[in-house]
């Protein structure tokens, strides 16, 4: 829940557009007239007396009580976000699994059917496949190629449909238009999660999107440093959120908060420099003898080229490509890269280089992966903020000795 107000002194000031506002929504000053928002680090907050006591329990006054519930700094994360996406409402995790799981357990009752992505984070697969059941969730996944089916799947138990674009790791792109026409014609409540893209990059409510999740672990903190979550959208089905949320206690810490409310200032140039490096990164594998594809959502070879540029203002951070040699040869290149850092993150301003069959995805059947597009020689680049040059040579070196 974003504007908790306290004892009148935090007012949010909003002004005009993405970047003005990514810096400028600001609690209100305290009366040290500080320039930079302080730090919050409180877990509980004061009453004047008996009866504000019992009015602010009561729910009958918009106020901070504990900061399970709220806190300033989370309200001023949360705003920023929900001016970024366009949304009414939101509520901030400790990480992107809490604001994944706690959004489908707030809205889902024993019974409810969830119709996902087939292409989604392997801890949200883990959380349908093994932990949902366990309270009689149920789910099926759809294919993104298959979209026109997506309707003869839909039961009278489905509730929501969730889906990632672009996906992880093999930078597919779903058209967000049509998942939400399908969504409003059978009312179902569309979730998706928009971590890959960033809330500069891409509005899914735009197209018709009900909630959107992020992990504010990848772009929006950028530099590696905290875990964060967080669900904007409707202020009905945020409710809901907010009241699983406050009693089950997944909050983001203030001090992440403060982190990450800070790194959004910087979102916009952050991300265009990724995006610049990626295109640049993924243009040059495109003609590189030892690779069989690459993939990148603004290369023009990209066989959703089109639906990329109509929902996304660039491509994003993640390149995906193929060494030819399937594993030697992907060993080969993981062991000679230099620079880059073999890491399992993303988002981040240090360039990382992932190896999603051995990693990320090594619990899925080798069945499972081919159906996601993961083979063994697959490469999964975070572009990060290092010069392009670097990035480049460090990559050429080690494709030379795959
Ligand atoms: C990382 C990630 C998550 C989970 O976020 P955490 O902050 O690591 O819990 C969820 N979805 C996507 C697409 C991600 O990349």
């Amino acid at each position: 829940m974003k504007a908790k107000k306290t004892n009148e002194t935090q007012e949010l000031n909003t002004h005009g557009k993405f970047e003005t506002n990514a810096i400028r929504t600001q609690l209100e000053r305290s009366q040290f007239l500080e320039h930079s928002s302080p730090m919050y680090l409180t877990s509980s907050f004061v009453f004047e007396d008996a009866e504000d006591m019992r009015a602010s329990f009561a729910e009958e006054k918009d106020r901070n009580v504990y900061s399970r519930y709220s806190n300033p700094n989370s309200s001023e994360f949360i705003e920023k976000v929900c001016q970024m996406e366009g949304a009414e409402d939101g509520f901030a995790f400790a990480s992107g699994m809490a604001a994944v799981f706690s959004t489908l357990a707030a809205l889902l009752n024993s019974g409810d059917h969830i119709l996902s992505a087939r292409s989604i984070f392997g801890s949200t697969h883990a959380l349908l496949t093994n932990f949902f059941p366990k309270w009689n969730i149920s789910h099926t996944y759809f294919k993104i190629d298959e979209l026109d089916e997506l309707e003869a799947s839909i039961t009278p138990q489905t509730k929501v449909i969730y889906a990632e674009t672009p996906t992880n790791p093999g930078v597919d792109i779903l058209d967000l238009e049509v998942l939400g026409k399908i969504a409003k014609k059978h009312d179902l409540i569309l979730v998706i999660d928009n971590c890959f893209a960033s809330p500069y990059l891409q509005q899914p409510i735009k197209f018709g999107a009900d909630l959107v999740i992020h992990s504010g672990t990848k772009l929006m903190d950028g530099q590696g440093r905290v875990l964060a979550g967080i669900t904007v959208g409707n202020a009905d089905l945020i409710d809901k959120i907010y009241r699983f949320s406050r009693i089950t206690g997944p909050s983001l810490s203030p001090f992440n908060a403060w982190v990450l409310s800070k790194s959004l200032e910087t979102l916009a140039v952050r991300v265009d420099r990724h995006c610049e490096n990626a295109l640049k990164l993924a243009e040059f594998l495109e003609n590189h003898e030892k690779i069989n594809w690459v993939r990148y959502p603004f290369l023009k070879s990209h066989p959703k080229y089109e639906i990329a540029k109509k929902q996304m203002k660039a491509g994003g951070c993640v390149v995906a490509f193929e060494v030819k040699g399937g594993l030697k040869a992907g060993q080969n290149f993981f062991d000679s890269i230099k620079l880059l850092s073999l890491s399992a993150n993303l988002g981040d301003s240090r360039s990382i280089v992932t190896h999603p069959a051995s990693t990320t995805h090594s619990k899925l059947s080798k069945e499972e992966r081919a159906e996601t597009g993961i083979t063994d020689g697959m490469v999964r680049v975070s572009v990060g903020l290092e010069h392009i040059d670097d990035i480049v040579a460090d990559i050429a070196q080690a494709l030379a000795l795959a």
